[in-house]
Parts: structure tokens; C-alpha cells; sequence
């Protein structure tokens, strides 16, 4: 296209291209300052409910970065940058230590990790995970290992291996982002796993298409039928919930009950929740 529309064009395109290599060499560097320095990296909490109302049941750890000059930067933002430069074991291990420490905190909560492919694949993966939680005093069946498709993708065996590890160490495994993947069958046909999270594309797409509902529907019966916890992720509207409550659906999360939160945040919550004169105003006026 570049070539067609003559010389000009192709000049604009790579003075594009060059600034986009520049931001994510001074991500690069940025990141790598901020792992170093220990400072930057936050780790917000999004509490996970069985419904409006319920107890919080767990709570997925999700990575922030706040800049000293850019602000806040989400984990779209900077994720695959970590993952491109191999800084994302950095990245993972840390949000892991953090994850460890919240689960001592809250032993009657479970605590999810995202993991990335790239960090997954590196040699010693699990042991590392299985030391990381020894050392910390966690107990691994409070910690639940969010993977993806991009995970189990590409298998010579390893995969296989290391999840097995994992789960033998007594973490549980969450196919996250369940269905958008092109072979979610056959992943759970081949791996053991221990609970699907329902991907927000299906959930929000919940009354507005068959498709999605029957969809939904069908997931949660199918995680019924092979004993599995079914989640449903980004949860907002009353709507979404009765659906997804009459269909069987363990448990929820999404702005409906609560964004990802400090934890200072969630020891708040979590205390309000406790005393129930003081329940109706956290747990059942939910964010919509
Ligand atoms: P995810 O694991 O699927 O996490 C859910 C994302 O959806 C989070 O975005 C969360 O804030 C957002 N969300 C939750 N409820 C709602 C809702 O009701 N509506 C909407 N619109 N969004 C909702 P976030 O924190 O920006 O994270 C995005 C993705 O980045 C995560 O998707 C995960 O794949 C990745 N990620 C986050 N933390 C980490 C980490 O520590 N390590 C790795 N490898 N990936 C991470
Ligand atoms: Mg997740
Ligand atoms: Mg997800
Ligand atoms: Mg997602």
C-alpha cells in the first residue's frame, strides 16, 4: 500500500514505525528500571462472588504500573512488551510474590494469577513457582494459575509437563478467556483443569444475541458435566447476573460487584461485608 501510493507514503510509514520501536525501547528500559528499583509495579485485586450480595470468594491479581510520568499504564499496554523482551518472568514473578502474600493475608480466599505463554515456556517454570510459594509460607490450593489458549498452544510435551507439576504441587489451573481460543474442546479434552472462566465477549453479548446465550448456556453446562468451576468474567449488568445464576454459573466478576481494587481497598470491603448492618451498601449496590 506504502509502495502504490509513491515515496512520500513509504516515508511517513517508517517514521511511524520508528516511533512506535522508540516507545517500546523506552518501555523496555522503563520496565526494566522499575523491576530494578522495585518501584512502579502495583498489583490491584478483583474480588470474585458467587452474586450480588454473596461473599467474596476470591480475588484475581491483575498487574498496574504506575508511571512516574505516563500515569497509570494497564497491562494491555505494557504486558506484551514484557513478554517481547523476556522481561515478563521478571514481571510474573513479582506479581506472584505479591499474590502469595495477599493469599497469607486472606487464607479464606483464593487468590488467580494470570500467567503468559512466554513465561510458562521457560525452562524450570514450575519448580520456580513450587519455591516461590514454599518460601512465602502459601499454602498452593489457596492459588489458582490463570492460562490461556496462547499456553497451550505449540505442545511438544512440556506443556503437558509443567502443568502437571503445577498441579501436583496443589495449585489449581483456569482456562481464562474460555472460548474465544479456536480449539477450547480440545484443550479441555487434553489437559486437566480445574475451572473455566467464561470470556466477557460471551457475557456481554448476553440477551443482545442468541448466539452468545446459547453459548454461555452451553459452557456452563458443559464445566457442570465435567466437574469443573464455571466463572463468568466482566459481569455488569443485573441482567447478565440472573442469567448467568439461573444457568448454574459458580461464581462472577465484573464491575457489577467490584472494579480491581488496592488492598487496603479490599480489606475494606471485605470488613464491611463482614458486619452485616453494613452489607446492603457494598455488596448489593454494585457498580453498573
Ligand atoms: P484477564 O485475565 O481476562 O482479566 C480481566 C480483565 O477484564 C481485567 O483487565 C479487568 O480489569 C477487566 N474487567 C473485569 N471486569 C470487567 C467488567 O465488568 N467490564 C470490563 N469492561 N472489564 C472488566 P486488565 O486488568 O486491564 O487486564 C487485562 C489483561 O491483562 C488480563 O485479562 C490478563 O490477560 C492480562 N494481565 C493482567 N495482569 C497480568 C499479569 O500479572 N500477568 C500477565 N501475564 N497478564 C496479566
Ligand atoms: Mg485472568
Ligand atoms: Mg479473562
Ligand atoms: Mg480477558
Amino acid at each position: 500500500r506504502a509502495k502504490a501510493e509513491g515515496r512520500g507514503c513509504y516515508r511517513t510509514f517508517t517514521a511511524e514505525m520508528d516511533e512506535t520501536v522508540k516507545v517500546r525501547g523506552s518501555i523496555e528500559e522503563e520496565l526494566r528500571d522499575a523491576l530494578a528499583a522495585g518501584e512502579g509495579l502495583e498489583v490491584a485485586y478483583q474480588p470474585q462472588v458467587a452474586g450480588a450480595g454473596k461473599p467474596v470468594v476470591g480475588l484475581e491479581a491483575l498487574v498496574r504500573w504506575r508511571h512516574p510520568t505516563r500515569g497509570m499504564i494497564l497491562p494491555d499496554q505494557f504486558i506484551p512488551v514484557a513478554e517481547q523482551t523476556g522481561l515478563i518472568s521478571q514481571v510474573g514473578e513479582w506479581v506472584f510474590r505479591d499474590a502469595c502474600a495477599t493469599s497469607r493475608q486472606w487464607p479464606n480466599l483464593f487468590i488467580s494469577v494470570n500467567l503468559s505463554p512466554v513465561q510458562f515456556r521457560v525452562e524450570g517454570f514450575a519448580e520456580r513457582m513450587i519455591k516461590i510459594a514454599r518460601e512465602s509460607g502459601t499454602d498452593p490450593g489457596r492459588i489458582e494459575l490463570e492460562i490461556t489458549e496462547g499456553v497451550l498452544l505449540e505442545d511438544g510435551g512440556q506443556t503437558a509437563q509443567t502443568l502437571s507439576a503445577l498441579r501436583s504441587a496443589g495449585f489449581r489451573i483456569a482456562l481464562d478467556d474460555f472460548g474465544t481460543g479456536y480449539s477450547s474442546l480440545g484443550y479441555l479434552h487434553r489437559y486437566q483443569v480445574d475451572k473455566i472462566k467464561i470470556d466477557r465477549s460471551f457475557v456481554s453479548s448476553l440477551g443482545k444475541e442468541d448466539s452468545a446465550t446459547a453459548i454461555v448456556g452451553a459452557i456452563i453446562a458443559l464445566g457442570q458435566a465435567m466437574n469443573l468451576t464455571v466463572t463468568a468474567e466482566g459481569v455488569e449488568t443485573h441482567e447478565q447476573e440472573r442469567f448467568l445464576r439461573s444457568a448454574g454459573c459458580d461464581e462472577l466478576q465484573g464491575y457489577r460487584y467490584s472494579k480491581a481494587l488496592s488492598k487496603e481497598q479490599v480489606a475494606r470491603l471485605l470488613d464491611h461485608a463482614s458486619q452485616p448492618e453494613k452489607k446492603s451498601v457494598l455488596m448489593v449496590s454494585p457498580v453498573t
